[in-house]
């Protein structure tokens, strides 16, 4: 739980059609925005640094006198909602980065909504080559008749391993541990708060998506949380992209090893299952619950899937 958490409700409607934890918008992208107006909260975390909920991965901030941050983007819709917000929180003034911890739509396709106000679009190399092949592919397979699809604003400052630099009162860190969630993923860190923006290398307590298209790697997922916990203190404030439904959207380094356990388990489920002699088309189709992790609910295929394709290989 975070410290001094406040919320500020900034517009909410009584259907919660689509919220930040509805997996549609993860795994359907780009998508038109949802019918009812979202849902959706902003909340301080520690010293200059918050988040805010709508509709995708969770959007984290940094806000003093100096600077302004912003981690992740969502869609147009709630990229709008918290772009009001945070002007009214900062006089409208100018946007030093908006940060794409990787290319998914739930994080990125609000990039349009900020791009005339932030100075910098700020991504790990990989990403917009990710955003922009993924769009292409969207929209190769799109039905006929579909609405085109959204321009995608891609970032215009990258960085391969690592990145640090002064943002007003604070230092913001960047760092890319190679293929995760994705092969564009970076963990943003807010050194002076001490908070840390996951993007969706941390699902809590939820099945994640794992694009295998985009050079996810389980193994490696694996490694990299136990590497960003040994990289931070004990009382290191962790934004994660996604939460169960009874889950929050931050936590401390015992959620980021709970989804090491998961992803691990995950893991040698689909080993157990595949050295058993089981074929893929039953192993993805199998829907008990991983041991250990009853939070999660049902096995779902594109875990399965996923687990599947990276054993295989
Ligand atoms: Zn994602």
């Amino acid at each position: 739980m975070p410290v001094n958490r406040r919320q500020f409700i900034v517009s909410s409607s009584a259907i919660a059609a689509a919220s930040a934890l509805d997996v549609r918008a993860i795994m359907a992208w780009p998508q038109q925005p949802a019918q009812a107006p979202p849902q959706t909260s902003f909340a301080a975390i520690r010293e200059t640094v918050g988040y805010f909920t709508g509709q995708g991965g969770t959007i984290g901030y940094h806000l003093d006198k100096e600077a302004i941050v912003v981690v992740d983007s969502q869609f147009a819709a709630t990229a709008k909602i918290c772009l009001d917000g945070l002007n009214e929180r900062s006089g409208s003034r100018r946007i030093d980065y908006l940060i794409n911890t990787h290319h998914h739509g739930d994080h990125t396709a609000g990039n349009a909504v900020f791009r005339p106000v932030a100075k910098k679009i700020l991504a790990q190399v990989n990403c917009p080559r990710l955003q922009i092949e993924a769009a292409a592919k969207a929209a190769q397979s799109a039905k006929p008749g579909a609405p085109p699809p959204a321009e995608q604003v891609v970032a215009n400052a990258t960085f391969e391993n690592t990145w640090r630099e002064k943002v007003g009162g604070e230092t913001m860190a960047l760092k890319h541990y190679g293929p995760a969630h994705t092969s564009g993923d970076a963990v943003v860190t807010f050194e002076k708060a001490n908070v840390v923006h996951m993007g969706d290398l941390v699902f809590n307590r939820r099945h994640p998506f794992i694009d295998k298209p985009a050079g996810a790697s389980i193994a490696n997922w694996i490694k990299t949380l136990e590497a960003v916990v040994a990289d931070h203190r004990k009382d290191t404030i962790y934004i994660h992209g996604h939460a169960g439904p009874k889950f929050q959207p931050t936590g401390g380094s015992a959620d980021l090893l709970y989804m090491r356990d998961y992803l691990t388990a995950l893991l040698e489920f689909a080993r157990g299952e595949m050295k058993a002699g089981k074929p893929r088309d039953v192993i993805v189709k199998i829907t008990d619950p991983l041991k250990g992790f009853p939070d999660h609910g049902p096995l779902v295929e594109r875990v399965l899937s996923a687990a599947w394709e990276e054993l295989a290989a």
